[in-house]
């Protein structure tokens, strides 16, 4: 990357808050299928051409990190699919002032690489994992894996990518049996559990908003079993934290739908071709790949992609509007956007 000699400046919007999260989808590609999030023949894909190379996502992070971005997290898709992935962490590690580093995965080609990430300056992951059934997994995703993320999960753990934290989505009469039993596992694993209502953003139109299991349901069902505490200090996280049992182990909530917590988001998106968006559910997007490639000097796109953070930034609305009765579903699935 370039010299940078522009004076910096903190990414505000236009309602104080600063951002200091950017979450970077490597890609839109999966190695599952969750029904909540893409349909089994999903073949909308982004071109291959049109997705950042190294070089352009390295350089891309270096602006936001350099404007006042101190947490990136790399999600897709299935950013472990990404055949740099070990080289893009090494690069964003080796950026001045490096940010924390997260990936948020399926955990399928975890065990596999789970050492070499964290060589490269990786510090720890989030997996997703709906339930402790195989066979249940098998229905949940449309492949046979979940002995992999099982290894995955412990190949992360060994190679001290921790607290190691791991995100499941409860749905009515699939897998919503299983918030007790998947608490009581986590205990004993030492996985930072979170639950993660369901949002409107799967590729086809199955989120309903009468048959998703709120975080009320989930809260009530774990306290048949367990005494929650609220963990007082949240601050901008989107995960509700409570003492299990009075602690130390935490279980976390987070309630987009139900409980959103806008109000205090620092948090900006890079989609896997280039695109900036200020929320998960923005209507808009604003494109970097065009800047990347243009023909200007590296220092006039640096120039370019720090200015396009301000506006992105200053252009962010106060909310995600999912309670408004006009919500439209952005155009893109969460896959393409990056959970
Ligand atoms: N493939 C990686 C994984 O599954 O961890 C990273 C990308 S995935 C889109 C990131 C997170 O989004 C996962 O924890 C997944 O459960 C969650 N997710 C996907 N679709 C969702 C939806 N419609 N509502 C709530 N969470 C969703
Ligand atoms: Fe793939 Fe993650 Fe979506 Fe599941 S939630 S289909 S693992 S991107």
């Amino acid at each position: 990357m370039g010299e940078l000699r522009v004076s910096k400046s903190e990414l505000v919007d236009s309602y104080g808050r600063v951002h200091r999260d950017l979450r970077v989808s490597l890609t839109d590609r999966c190695s599952l299928r969750c029904t909540y999030c893409m349909p089994a023949d999903f073949s909308d894909w982004i071109a291959n051409d049109s997705l950042l190379t190294t070089d352009e996502l390295l350089t891309v992070i270096g602006v936001a990190v350099d404007s006042g971005i101190t947490q990136v997290r790399l999600t897709g898709g299935e950013p472990l699919l990404r055949r740099d992935i070990v080289d893009v962490i090494r690069g964003i590690n080796a950026l001045p002032q490096p940010p924390r580093i997260s990936l948020t995965t399926n955990a399928l080609r975890l065990a596999e690489v789970a050492q070499d990430l964290k060589d490269a300056g990786l510090q720890r992951v989030n997996v997703s994992l709906d339930t402790l059934s195989a066979e249940r997994f098998k229905a949940m995703t449309h492949r046979d894996r979940f002995n992999d993320v099982i290894e995955g999960i412990k190949a992360a753990q060994a190679a001290g990518l921790t607290p190691l934290k791991v995100n499941s989505v409860l749905l009515k009469g699939v897998n919503d049996d299983e918030a007790i039993p998947l608490l009581r596992h986590a205990l004993e694993n030492d996985w930072n559990l979170r639950f993660i209502e369901q949002m409107p953003l799967d590729a086809g139109d199955l989120w309903a908003r009468p048959v998703m299991v709120t975080a009320d349901d989930i809260q009530s069902e774990l306290e048949r079993e367990f005494t929650l505490t609220p963990v007082p200090t949240r601050g901008s996280a989107p995960a509700e934290e409570f003492y299990v049992n009075g602690g130390p182990a935490t279980v976390g909530i987070i309630a987009s739908v139900t409980r959103p917590f806008c109000s205090a988001c620092d948090r900006l998106r890079l989609t896997a071709d280039g695109q900036f968006r200020n929320c998960l559910f923005a209507r808009d997007e604003t494109d970097v790949r065009s800047i990347m490639r243009s023909d200007s000097s590296q220092e006039e796109k640096i120039q370019g992609v720090r200015d396009i953070l301000q506006v992105v930034t200053k252009a962010k609305l106060p909310g995600h509007g999912i309670n408004d009765p006009n919500f439209i579903k952005p155009d893109r699935p969460m896959s393409a956007i990056g959970g």
